[in-house]
């Protein structure tokens, strides 16, 4: 088995996550770690929240397991308006690590509540960030409605000239395209953003895997199984007519994928950090990979300044 691994120059983590991340660490060691809970996965990946909670950050799905007097972190995918007014009501340093992105759609919702209007969230229903979209709503949550595909947007009856559409900052820029045409099509006078809320770092790598997608037989994804964007990197390589698999790891890495391959792509979900991408690359090197290079153009971005109480 001989093949070649070609790295996407444009992968891995995104500003937004790099910010929750970095928001943990410092409460860590401004709080000490016995004072620091997290509600929910402050980035959807396996390794960043085991890495967190070993350096002791307690992280829970409910507001009802964090204790008294405790320092509170949101998650970069954002809460609704309850749980924020529930944490102040209970006391706690609340540290809001959402993504600003996040934040800018989260605020289009607040004003479309106090307005009156009807909102459409594009989006994965259940989803974490959309969760917190709708709860940003402000007033009658029925208001809002949930849809994702072309198919959905038929079934929607509303007025859309008294209505707002959002998307989800992490969904496939294709697919997208298509539910926000069909939205527009029917209700021409709904108010949005000009294309969708997909986020820089979304369309940046799926650009990237398209263009790694033009020279490798196989692309592996690094992220966990329920990152967003990271299944949308498996699936634009996929629709780009290139087997791909998303692992957490090299160990989740099967051999029998590589036979009779040539080239092997590698990029990585917004949440995945670097040692993730680093550890596969080792193993194929140990498994048959002659060579390893990039394509695409390089990765700059600038840092988002931290949350307040940093
Ligand atoms: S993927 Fe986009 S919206 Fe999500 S955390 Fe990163 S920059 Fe923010």
């Amino acid at each position: 088995m001989s093949f070649e691994v070609i790295l996407a120059n444009l992968r891995g983590m995104c500003q937004g996550v790099s910010r929750a991340i970095a928001t943990v660490e410092h409460a860590i060691r401004l709080y000490g770690p016995e004072r620091v809970w997290v509600l929910h996965e402050v980035v959807h990946n396996k390794h960043v929240v085991a890495d967190l909670a070993a350096r002791g950050a307690h992280f829970v799905e409910s507001l009802e397991e964090v204790p008294d007097g405790s320092v509170l972190i949101f998650s970069a995918h954002g809460v609704s308006i309850e749980t924020e007014e529930e944490a102040r009501r209970r006391g706690f340093t609340v540290i809001d690590a959402t993504c600003p992105v996040v934040a800018h759609i989260h605020r289009k919702l607040n004003q479309a509540g106090l307005e009156g209007l009807e909102a459409v969230v594009i989006g994965h229903n259940g989803h974490q960030e959309v969760l917190g979209t709708i709860g940003q709503y402000r007033g009658d949550k029925s208001h809002v409605h949930v849809v994702l595909t072309p198919e959905d947007v038929d079934r929607l009856q509303l007025d859309g000239a008294q209505a707002i559409f959002a998307t989800q900052t992490t969904l496939s820029v294709d697919e997208t395209a298509k539910t926000v045409a069909r939205l527009k099509e029917r209700f021409p006078e709904i108010r949005g953003p000009k294309r969708d809320d997909t986020c820089t770092a979304t369309q940046d790598r799926q650009n990237a895997i398209r263009e790694l997608a033009q020279c490798c037989d196989l692309i592996v994804i690094a992220g966990s199984a329920n990152s967003s964007n990271s299944n949308r990197l498996r699936e634009v390589a996929e629709s780009a007519g290139v087997r791909a698999y998303l692992v957490d790891d090299y160990s989740m890495l099967d051999d029998s994928w590589f036979e009779g391959v040539s080239a092997v792509g590698i990029s990585a979900g917004a949440s995945a950090p670097e040692y993730v991408v680093e550890g596969i690359v080792d193993y194929l090197k140990a498994h048959g990979a002659v060579s390893v290079s990039t394509i695409g153009r390089e990765h700059k971005t600038h840092a988002f300044p931290l949350p307040h109480g940093i």
